[in-house]
């Protein structure tokens, strides 16, 4: 028995695909030219970012890890809808080659694409979770760069080390800067014939990157290195904050933090009551301190190595570790949400129950 072969469809024409492999030209004058027409996003479009994020197309291996997903979405609409920020998250490969890691980079270029009104893109891994709801990006600090990563840069720079910087979280403004700056980033990739060349390359540079295959995190501080002047000077290595946090250096803090936070919350209450002049000083002094403290809340706690979805963490740590932690840090920012309702978890163990807030328990 034969087969016909199928009819050619739309997506067979390479003329009329927007692939990975097929350069975008003069994005800027487009989205310009957009936004001539769609004149309602330019007050704030400086400020408009777009949360990208996603997991794979089937099922979780590890028998909670779909419902350990569920969460981290929630915690992440949690966040965009305080915030007020549009999210996409994604379950399928934009390019079929493109897997694990590598598959975020199509994504966001067909997001960029595809959302014209916001200038930044906004790419979180699955495994990542926001553990302060307040907290705001500093856009203001990333004005004249195009690309923000969490990053060391001596250890970039000096150490060459592929973990200098975590590929995991990224900003990317929406604009030809980043689309040339995609393909290039794309081009040590699977999709490419020069693959297992660009893994050699990468291990090459990066002396402490332990497994052969090209990946995108030390392919990005390859191009720090190699490309500098071409790339470098739109590159923000942000250090300051935890713009992402590893999971071990942040999940024994969580319960003194908690308290921290209660505590100057009351002592802002009482200047409130007692000397409402004095309250804007107070406060501002207080906010100091949080922001000095090494007890203020980290922004963002990453779950790298726990692989949440199949189950096959890193040997560093055993599986009870990694699911004991990811329940108190998704239950540490759930009570941040919870807490507008007027509830808030019984412990941070504790997934399941919640207790009334006091009407006077600080906001
Ligand atoms: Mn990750």
């Amino acid at each position: 028995m034969t087969h016909d072969p199928p009819e050619p469809t739309f997506y067979d024409d390479p003329k009329l695909t927007y692939t990975i492999e097929k350069p975008i030209k003069t994005w800027d004058e487009k989205r310009r030219e957009w936004l001539r027409l769609h004149p309602s996003y330019l007050p704030g479009l400086e400020n408009r970012v777009m949360l990208v994020t996603g997991s794979q197309s089937t099922a979780c291996q590890n028998p909670i890890g779909d419902h350990l997903l569920l969460r981290y979405f929630k915690n992440k609409v949690d966040y965009c809808r305080i915030h007020g920020y549009d999210i996409f998250y994604n379950n399928v490969l934009f390019h079929p080659k493109m897997f694990t890691y590598w598959a975020k980079i199509p994504t966001v270029r067909a997001a960029m694409l595809a959302h014209p009104e916001a200038e930044w893109i906004w790419w979180v891994d699955a495994d990542a979770v926001f553990t302060d709801m307040d907290f705001k990006l500093p856009l203001q600090r990333y004005k004249n760069y195009n690309f923000v990563v969490h990053g060391w840069p001596d250890l970039i720079f000096e150490k060459k080390s592929w973990t200098s910087l975590n590929a995991g979280v990224f900003l990317i403004r929406n604009s030809q800067w980043a689309l040339d700056f995609m393909d290039v980033w794309s081009g040590m990739g699977p999709q490419t014939p020069n693959y297992e060349r660009w893994g050699e390359i990468l291990r090459e540079t990066c002396k402490d990157k332990f497994f052969p295959e090209s990946d995108d995190q030390t392919g990005l501080v390859y191009l720090l290195l190699k490309e500098k002047e071409k790339w470098a000077d739109k590159v923000y290595i942000e250090d300051k904050y935890y713009f992402e946090g590893y999971w071990m250096e942040i999940v024994e803090r969580l319960e003194n933090i908690t308290k921290k936070y209660i505590e100057i919350e009351r002592k802002a209450g009482e200047l409130r009551r007692r000397h409402a002049e004095k309250v804007r000083e107070g406060y501002s002094a207080l906010w100091e301190q949080y922001l000095e403290g090494e007890w203020r809340r980290p922004f963002m706690t990453h779950f790298t190595g726990c692989q949440p979805c199949s189950g096959t963490h890193n040997e560093l740590y055993s599986r009870q570790k990694c699911w004991d932690a990811m329940q108190k840090v998704l239950n540490f920012a759930d009570n941040q949400v919870l807490r507008s309702y007027g509830f808030v978890h019984s412990s941070l163990g504790d997934s399941s129950s919640v207790v009334p807030l006091p009407f006077d328990y600080p906001a």
